[in-house]
């Protein structure tokens, strides 16, 4: 009889045992669970703290380059597109209207793949364009109509050819202005017309290398042809390398013009 009671009494010992152990367990397992949630709750915000600061900081840091096509397009035009792919470049293509109407495929292309389109007039002829200020306006205005007919666009963005100064003087610039159009120079010459094989290459890095110090985004000018094509993989190398995003000119960019000063003059014919 002693004994039975001995041993029920350790029986009921042991189970009581068994109980609180369970209970202290299971909060055990509560607490690492929910610390395991706080520590997830850091963890994301931690995380998204990273993000703010990354966004916070992108604008300082990042670096924006606009490389810039005239002439075109051409049957380079898809040597071109095919190296600004590769490395996720944009870039803004100044077109002559007669040559959107023989390449209206590249044209598309440009388009559909996310660059800028700008215009470039119909005759690329100093004296024809220049003539007067109806003249030019009257170029830019029949590319544009030509690149709306094709991809259905309307541009504004301009450069006229070889520049704005001398030839467009103040009284062109009110003209073309008055009717909408952005007119588009360059910082940064590539010299691509004349220097062979790598040599371009070399000219704009060394022009970028100045303007990163001055602190302005270079605007390069290059036209859309075989060597420049050839060559371009090289640039966007060196400046993918240097942090250079390679961005499209948007419509409501800030326009970057030569000013006249007293260099602008009305050509003499
Ligand atoms: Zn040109």
């Amino acid at each position: 009889m002693r004994m039975l009671k001995l041993f029920t009494f350790l029986a009921c010992f042991i189970a009581i045992s068994f109980v609180i152990q369970g209970y202290f367990n299971h909060n055990h397992e509560k607490s690492k669970a929910k610390n395991s949630i706080v520590k997830s709750h850091q963890t994301d915000l931690e995380f998204k703290k990273f993000e703010v600061d990354e966004e916070l900081n992108s604008p300082n840091d990042e670096k924006t380059v606009y490389l810039t096509f005239d002439d075109g397009p051409t049957s380079a035009t898809t040597h071109i597109l095919n190296t600004l792919h590769e490395f996720n470049a944009k870039a803004t293509f100044f077109m002559l209207e007669p040559s959107m109407k023989e390449f209206p495929e590249a044209v598309h292309k440009i388009v559909e793949e996310g660059h800028g389109v700008g215009l470039h007039g119909v005759t690329h002829n100093k004296t024809l364009f220049y003539k007067s200020e109806k003249s030019a306006l009257n170029e830019m205005t029949t590319a544009q109509e030509t690149l709306e007919q094709i991809t259905g666009i309307k541009t504004n963005l301009i450069r006229t050819p070889y520049g704005s100064v001398p030839y467009l003087t103040e009284s062109y610039r009110k003209v073309l202005d008055r009717h909408g159009f952005k007119l588009w120079d360059w910082n940064v010459d590539s010299n691509d017309w004349s220097l062979s094989g790598k040599k371009y290459v070399n000219t704009v890095i060394r022009q970028i290398e100045k303007l990163i110090d001055a602190g302005e985004t270079p605007i390069i000018l290059m036209h859309d042809k075989e060597n420049t094509a050839n060559q371009l993989y090289n640039l966007l190398t060196y400046l993918t390398e240097h942090g250079f995003q390679m961005k499209k000119i948007e419509e409501n960019t800030k326009p970057y013009n030569f000013n006249c000063y007293d260099r602008c003059r009305q050509l003499s014919t």
